[in-house]
């Protein structure tokens, strides 16, 4: 079994408000490397999780370019069977 990755990152969450409660002693370095690995967490959920894929009018014809809605790459322009941005790696979401 494994858990989803909101449900993750609101128990590891839990997890701290445990270790502030009952004034758990941790070292130093702790609180700067919990924000890191949180920081992680989030980006492989944002990740796996996937962007819109943006959509910027044709000037002169008719149509859509279609760039990566997280960073912008052509890379995916035309290509619908591309479910992830070669250039960030996050899922590409063709519709919604
Ligand atoms: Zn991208």
């Amino acid at each position: 079994m494994m858990m989803g990755m909101d449900d993750t990152i609101d128990f590891f969450l839990e997890v701290s408000q445990i270790l502030d409660d009952n004034d758990v002693e941790t070292d130093k370095e702790f609180p700067e490397k919990y924000t890191r690995a949180m920081n992680r967490l989030r980006y492989e959920r944002d990740k796996s999780c996937g962007v819109p894929v943006k959509k910027l009018k044709k000037r002169y014809r008719s149509g859509y370019f279609e760039r990566c809605g997280n960073c912008g790459s052509e890379c995916i322009d035309g290509k619908p069977h591309y479910h992830y941005c070669p250039n960030c790696g996050y899922a590409v979401k063709w519709r919604d």
